[in-house]
């Protein structure tokens, strides 16, 4: 069983990925979580410290993120709108499922990340999800 812990933040980063990254290593490994995550729906754990996605990340040294200081402050946001807690253990479509609702369809989206290097590209397809999608709670899990 691969290691399902993963940082909040990610669950942003997740919701938008469309094959681009710090490196082509960490690309195939980001493709790979993502199917792993939504085909098995594993139980996860939410950790503030580097997790499954950044195991193949350049920017992690020494099992320390490189910007550190910046995506904790996203990781603690994830939590707080989501009302979840560190180490907190639920399924992948559930924290999946929060995070839509109670970020990304709120419009929330820059309140967590607007210093983040991908946040334009996210932020973009944040807005065609609010006005051209169906609500989340109508697409299938
Ligand atoms: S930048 Fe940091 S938080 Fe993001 S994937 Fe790399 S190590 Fe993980």
């Amino acid at each position: 069983m691969l290691n399902s812990e993963i940082r909040p933040h990610h669950g942003l980063c997740t919701a938008f990925f469309e094959g681009k990254g710090y490196s082509p290593a960490f690309v195939r490994h980001m493709t790979f979580m993502i199917n792993y995550l939504n085909s098995q729906n594993p139980d996860i754990r939410l950790v503030l410290h580097p997790d499954s996605i950044c195991s193949a990340c350049p920017h992690r040294r020494n099992d320390i993120c490189e910007s550190e200081q910046k995506v904790l402050l996203y990781d603690r946001q994830v939590l707080q709108f989501c009302g979840l807690k560190e180490n907190q253990v639920l399924p992948w479509k559930e924290f999946r499922k929060l995070v839509f609702l109670r970020i990304l369809e709120q419009g929330r989206l820059s309140a967590v990340c607007r210093d983040c290097q991908w946040q334009y590209l996210c932020s973009e397809k944040n807005q065609k999800f609010l006005t051209t999608l169906p609500k989340y709670d109508k697409i299938e899990l």
